[in-house]
Formats: structure tokens, sequence, C-alpha cells
């Protein structure tokens, strides 16, 4: 199995994979299937780099895929934040919201 297929599956059942000093955690534990976390497990390696890649592209503005989750960001707001919008924070999530709605208002009256 791929790394991207690996994460997938665990995003699908809601987990969230970090990695915190060199470890793979994930969270809620409870919520990894065994055969899963045996995989994730076995190709360690990978995941922790293939993470660690995704964390260094949250550095870069305009970035195409959310730094949080690698889901593809479509939208400007999205891109410039480095993050879609279920993983952005509240006032992050509201200030896009907003800008959307103004970037619509705009492109209507043009
Ligand atoms: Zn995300």
């Amino acid at each position: 199995m791929s790394v991207e297929v690996l994460l997938r599956q665990a995003r699908d059942l809601g987990i969230t994979l970090a990695v915190d000093a060199g470890r793979l955690r994930y969270y809620p534990a409870g919520r990894m299937p065994t055969f899963l976390a045996e995989a994730l497990r076995a190709q360690r390696g990978e995941v922790i780099s293939y993470l660690a890649g995704i964390a260094g592209t949250q550095e870069h503005k305009n970035t195409r895929t959310c730094g949080a989750c690698g889901q593809r960001l479509s939208t400007h707001e999205t891109r410039v934040a480095g993050t879609c919008l279920r993983c952005m924070g509240d006032e992050e999530f509201h200030a896009a919201i907003r800008s959307m709605g103004t970037r619509r208002r705009v492109a209507r009256a043009g």
C-alpha cells in the first residue's frame, strides 16, 4: 500500500496523523484499526518523510494542498492560508468565507 493510500484511509476514518519529535503519532488512537496501525508501522519511515514534506510546504504562500490534511486547495483564500476550510481555525475560516463572498459579489458586479 502506498503512503498516500494509508494516509487517505486514516483521514477517512477521522484519524489525524502527525510527526512529533521524529515519532509518528495519531489520534484518536482508539479509532485506528489494527491493520492500518500495522501498515503504518511497517512504512513508518516513508510516512514520516511524507508528512514532513507536507509540513514543509505549509511555510510557502499559495501552496496547492492543505498543510494539515493534504487535500487539494481549490480557492484563492485556502491557498493563501495554506489549509483547507475544514482545517482552518475559526477566525481564519470566517475571514476566508467573508473574502470569498466579497470576491463573488465583485465578480457579479463586473
Ligand atoms: Zn485540510
